[in-house]
């Protein structure tokens, strides 16, 4: 896009007048960045970082590395035998220009086939300029859409000013696999805990929260630098929220083991509302052991509150069931060994869905005021549930273990059927006025 806003155009005149990238990085970045690579064809070791080929010593060819008799290059076996293949990887410069802390990422590529010396190309492809507030602005040349890799370089695309909403895209985080050691930062970065290690933090990540966030100036300054990366690195972190606890394991010396299974534990500390300023909490010898502890007590809490609820709940049913349904209750029917009765109780609507496990109970049936809920009985054993439309006067479904029609379906219909008429006489009663 088009620079727009002073700071836009400010940002673009300095790139203009940034100085290239010298070719000693290049020749810095051909040596540190990439990986040796070998192949192994036709019996014979090919190392693709210097053109030597040889047979190997012995017949054993499931080596992953070999080395090189002639450049002793520490050389990778590339598993598939390619002719050719590329490899991509990313560095860094970080430099300055007026006020600004500057992140210039190069991509390279290093092409390599059999019997040839490889082929290196550098490209800049990101230039994040930092103002001392911390604010980042990108520079940035474009990508080819249509590609699936959010970095199909364009590379002969303009470097162009992107707008503020780049830092939420993935481009943004990508981090140099090295830094260029030449390093050039303001003064400022250095009072504020910087001293030349970037800890697999991305610098552009690193440097601009350096300049705007205590949080990450503290945890540099503490040389806990797992806490650092941590707190940069991890979308899903809460070190802003714990930060009274993260102050007391840095001042301790905690080492946490896993940084998400201590964030998770605060929160358990919190709901049981225990001190969270007690290093006693905050630092635990085990922390997987009290972590664990903490969910067990807590299940065992909810669990208690969720039957409280329950028995309220079915109470509360109970009494609408029995006034929709009383005029029902008391019949029964049996035949041959098979009883069939009406459900009187939410409680027996819950064992019947127990014991048939079918969804009478968890869906509410007894809510349904059309309907007149049975249980078939075999042996006192529940061996199906009948639903009853009590309008149309029939069986709406009879059901028994998980769904399915018992050995007795037949017979139940049948007694059913048979006995419909001793339903309708109860409906009788319910249409029935009150009397007082
Ligand atoms: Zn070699």
């Amino acid at each position: 896009m088009k620079p727009h806003t002073a700071i836009e155009k400010q940002i673009v005149a300095l790139s203009e007048s940034l100085a290239p990238i010298p070719p000693e990085m290049h020749t810095w970045a051909e040596k540190t960045i990439f990986l040796k690579w070998g192949v192994l064809s036709r019996g014979k070791f090919h190392c693709l970082d210097c053109g030597h080929a040889w047979k190997p010593e012995s017949e054993k060819q499931s080596a992953k590395f070999t080395a090189c008799s002639a450049c002793k290059g520490k050389l990778k076996i590339h598993g598939c035998n390619q002719v050719h293949f590329k490899e991509i990887e990313y560095s860094a410069v970080v430099t300055c220009l007026s006020d600004f802390q500057i992140v210039r990422i190069v991509c390279s590529t290093k092409q390599m086939k059999k019997n040839c010396l490889p082929a290196y190309s550098h490209t800049e492809v990101m230039q994040h300029w930092i103002n001392p507030k911390g604010e980042v602005r990108t520079l940035s040349r474009s990508t080819n859409v249509f590609s699936h890799a959010y970095d199909a370089w364009q590379y002969y695309s303009p470097l162009e000013i992107r707008p503020k909403d780049f830092q939420k895209s993935l481009k943004y985080r990508i981090s140099p696999y090295r830094v260029y050691p030449r390093l050039k930062v303001l003064p400022v970065l250095k009072r504020n805990g910087f001293k030349t290690a970037f800890y697999d933090i991305a610098p552009q990540i690193l440097l601009s929260s350096l300049l705007k966030d205590s949080i990450a100036e503290t945890l540099i300054k503490s040389g806990q630098v797992s806490w650092l990366r941590y707190y940069l690195q991890s979308a899903d972190q809460h070190i802003m929220r714990n930060w009274e606890a993260v102050k007391i394991c840095l001042k301790k010396n905690y080492i946490v083991s896993d940084f998400g299974i201590w964030e998770d534990y605060m929160e358990l500390l919190r709901w049981f509302k225990k001190d969270l300023n007690s290093a006693l909490y905050v630092c635990p010898e085990n922390l997987n052991f009290e972590h664990d502890k903490l969910v067990q007590r807590k299940q065992q809490l909810q669990r208690i509150k969720y039957l409280k609820k329950m028995r309220l709940e079915i109470l509360e049913a109970q009494g609408l069931y029995a006034e929709q349904k009383k005029q029902f209750f008391g019949l029964c029917f049996t035949q041959a060994g098979i009883t069939i009765s009406v459900l009187e109780k939410i409680s027996e609507f819950l064992e019947e869905g127990d014991s048939l496990k079918h969804c009478v109970f968890t869906n509410g049936y007894y809510h349904k005021k059309d309907s007149l809920i049975l249980s078939a009985k075999s042996c006192n054993q529940s061996v199906e549930t009948i639903e009853l439309s009590l309008s149309r006067m029939e069986i709406i479904q009879c059901r028994g273990l998980k769904n399915k029609p018992s050995i007795h379906h037949k017979q139940i219909l049948n007694l059913i059927s048979k006995n419909l008429y001793q339903i309708r006489e109860r409906m009788k009663k319910r249409k029935m006025p009150a009397v007082n």
